[in-house]
């Protein structure tokens, strides 16, 4: 049994991450069990960097393998803005609505209503040997300026997947079956599984 911990301290991922990786030799651990730590900084231009960049933090403080992810939302008429500063669009420590209304105001700035985006989401797994495995998985949509549903968090509920529907009007298996997040699990799923199977017949 392998143990890997999970860079985050959201217990909502945490879960996720438990589900995906179900049926598959290792033991999830979360960061807390190793007390208080410094955090990573995130100071990469890309999901995929900053994934890393705090996989492989990790993974030195607490001498363990390590699974980290980054995501967050790509708009088309803002050129991809705003992605790696997603969770801080309106600044340092904006709420979901403060970085709502920022993102809308920046669309219609732009003289549009709507405009596509997507969803990305890279996982980033480094092991105690420096081996390293990635992951990424993305979901369309398109910002509109009415918000629908309740469910989900961040962007989710301007963020049409369809004409009349939002990913906040979605259950969480429905969500997970066409998330960003939920794809990028799955795609590391197979890949940690192959890598595993693979070290234990070297060992063998
Ligand atoms: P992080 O990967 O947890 O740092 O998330 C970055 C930010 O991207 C979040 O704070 C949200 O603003 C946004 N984000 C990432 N995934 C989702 C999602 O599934 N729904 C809504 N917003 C998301």
């Amino acid at each position: 049994m392998k143990t890997i911990v999970i860079a985050t301290k959201n217990k909502g991922k945490i879960r996720e991450m438990t589900q995906a990786f179900e049926g598959l030799p290792v033991k999830l651990v979360p960061l807390s069990d190793f007390g208080e730590l410094p955090d990573a900084v995130e100071d990469g231009t890309t999901f995929e960097d900053n994934a890393k960049i705090k996989a492989r933090f990790y993974m030195e403080e607490t001498k363990t393998a390590c699974l980290a992810d980054d995501s967050g939302l790509e708009v088309e008429a803002l050129g991809g803005a705003p992605g790696v500063h997603s969770a801080r669009f309106a600044g340092g420590h904006a709420s979901d609505e403060a970085n709502n209304e920022k993102l809308l105001a920046e669309i219609v700035r732009k003289g549009l209503d709507s405009s596509p985006a997507a969803y990305r989401c890279v996982l980033a797994f480094v092991d105690t040997n420096g081996a390293a495995l990635t992951a990424e998985g993305s979901c369309k949509g398109v910002i509109r300026p009415k918000a629908k549903g309740s469910g989900g968090f961040g962007y989710d509920p301007y963020f049409y997947i369809e004409e009349n529907k939002t990913m906040a009007e979605l259950t969480l298996a429905e969500k997970d079956a066409i998330s960003h997040r939920g794809k990028a699990l799955r795609e590391m799923a197979t890949q940690l599984s192959a890598y595993l199977a693979q070290k234990s017949e070297r060992h063998s």
